[in-house]
């Protein structure tokens, strides 16, 4: 499950033409590799690969279509080092199945007074070749996200970064499997939706497994194995003294670990990338997974609570997308409130299954009764997330498509400690203040259920809505309740238009 980015680069492209014949060629590519050069110097989370100038019809179309079919590229960036007249690109870019990146940029910071000439004119003019292919894209209807900016300057090469690590998560998702163990929790609305869309707008499989194929898989785990796994939550985790090795709850642990393994050696073989379980339907399953939801999430899957498979492919697409950086991302559920006026937070956790790649701090591993479920009280990890900025995420099936409706918070410290919590949580304070927030996001009809990313932000799942050509409404600073309810009615008839019949 690890190292997702691993084996996944993006393609540099340069357009050009050959009216300026071939010495003006051979500068061109010269620019066009200085420009990838310092992409790669960035520290970009993917490899960037320079490709040929383009300068006819064919030569672009046939390029797109092996981008089309190689798998490890996840992307195309596009730029125009000299005027490159925007025709040529239209049977390519009507082709193009990858995500695009449009590079507005140019080889010179400086424009250099004392000699220019007409001939740095001539060779340097992305001002208007770029305009000329923006142009094109525009009119073609081609989603893409187009940054400005020096190649060098770090506030254009994080929004490129940011880019690739959506386009690798696009990319994953186009091959991932999502396992269902039962169904969504009973006449629950808004974890309902329409696998069969979500395959097209996504990418994943979202299928179906009986729950007692998983219980077979755990009641298949020797005893050594799990006591070995057990063994190693001593090490990395402060296991409550009844559940260690000689505690008279040890054997709930136990079951704990089975339960881990028994997943893991029932998800490998599939290639699934997320699952969802269901705390409805536990078959034979002694107790409602939360450590081994916990671990599975921490080493990269997908997961949703209650059959919950839409917050589940968002949880998988933050794990890939954040993969490598600071922070993490777990499901999230908007629990309960502090509404002293002025110092309002929300109160965000699960039953059990919050992801400890939230915190840095040494979860505890411990035990509690769980009243619902109808099982033996499960083993889960109990921590506090770590102050800061994060994202909030949720995916709604609206009918005719999926709406993410995306806030960005800060998460802050609990006022006081909680002694009773059993649970992972995290508290923050939305933006742009509690009851806007709240309003907004009851208004967009946007789920209980999210996705809580400190890895990315904002920007990330907006590029990766975009790729997936479906709508993305951010609740952030500076949004008004007003406005907002004017975009979500906008894009109500936008996106219906859009589609077409
Ligand atoms: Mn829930």
């Amino acid at each position: 499950m690890n190292a997702i980015l691993e084996g996944r680069e993006v393609w540099f492209v340069t357009g050009s033409q050959g009216l300026y014949g071939p010495e003006v060629l051979d500068q061109v590519a010269d620019g066009s590799k200085r420009i990838v050069a310092w992409l790669d110097e960035a520290g970009l989370p993917l490899p960037v690969v320079w490709k040929p100038t383009l300068t006819s019809k064919d030569a672009i179309h046939s390029l797109v279509l092996e981008a089309n079919r190689d798998p490890n590229c996840v992307g195309l960036i596009a730029w125009m080092h000299t005027f490159s007249p925007a025709k040529m690109w239209i049977a390519g870019l009507d082709a193009l199945q990858k995500p695009l990146l449009h590079l507005h940029t140019q080889v010179n910071v400086e424009l250099p007074w004392d000699t220019i000439d007409m001939d740095f004119m001539n060779l340097n003019q992305a001002a208007h070749g770029d305009r000329e292919f923006a142009s094109i894209e525009t009119r073609l209807g081609v989603a893409r996200k187009t940054v400005v900016g020096h190649a060098t300057d770090p506030a254009a090469t994080a929004q490129v970064a940011t880019w690739m690590r959506a386009a690798a998560a696009r990319a994953d998702a186009r091959t991932g499997v999502l396992v269902r163990f039962g169904d969504n929790m009973r006449n629950v609305a808004v974890t309902e939706g329409d696998k069969v869309e979500a395959e097209l707008v996504w990418g994943t499989s979202v299928t179906y497994y009986g729950v007692n194929d998983l219980v077979a898989a755990v009641d298949a785990v020797p005893d050594s194995e799990a006591e070995w796994l057990a063994g190693q939550y001593e090490e990395l985790y402060q296991v409550v003294p009844e559940l260690r090795r000689g505690g008279e709850r040890h054997a709930s642990l136990v079951y704990g670990a089975k339960q881990e393994i028994g997943l893991r050696s029932f998800l490998e073989p599939l290639g699934a990338t997320a699952f969802t379980t269901n705390f409805e339907d536990l078959g034979g399953l002694r107790q409602l997974p939360g450590l081994a939801v916990q671990r599975l999430m921490a080493s990269g899957y997908g997961f949703g609570a209650e059959g919950d498979w839409k917050t589940a492919l968002l949880v998988r697409a933050a794990k890939v997308m954040g993969e490598g950086l600071p922070g993490g991302a777990s499901l999230m559920e908007d629990y309960t409130y502090h509404l002293t006026p002025g110092e309002e937070r929300i109160l965000g956790a699960h039953m059990l299954e919050v992801c400890p790649t939230l915190s840095s701090v040494q979860p505890k591993l411990e035990i509690h009764p769980l009243g619902i479920g109808n099982r033996e009280d499960p083993v889960r990890l109990v921590f506090n997330t770590d102050p800061g900025p994060a994202v909030v995420v949720a995916m709604t099936d609206i009918r005719d498509r999926f709406r993410l409706t995306a806030n960005t918070v800060t998460v802050v410290p609990p006022d006081a400690p909680m002694p009773n919590l059993p649970v992972g949580s995290a508290v923050w304070v939305p933006d742009p203040d509690f009851a806007t927030s709240a309003a907004c996001w009851l208004a967009a009809g946007a789920a209980h259920h999210t996705v809580m990313s400190t890895a990315v932000g904002a920007e990330a799942f907006e590029d990766y809505a975009r790729m997936a050509g479906t709508e993305f409404a951010l609740i952030t600073r500076g949004t008004t309740a007003r406005e907002f309810a004017k975009e979500l009615a906008w894009n109500q008839a936008y996106y219906r238009l859009a589609r077409g019949l």
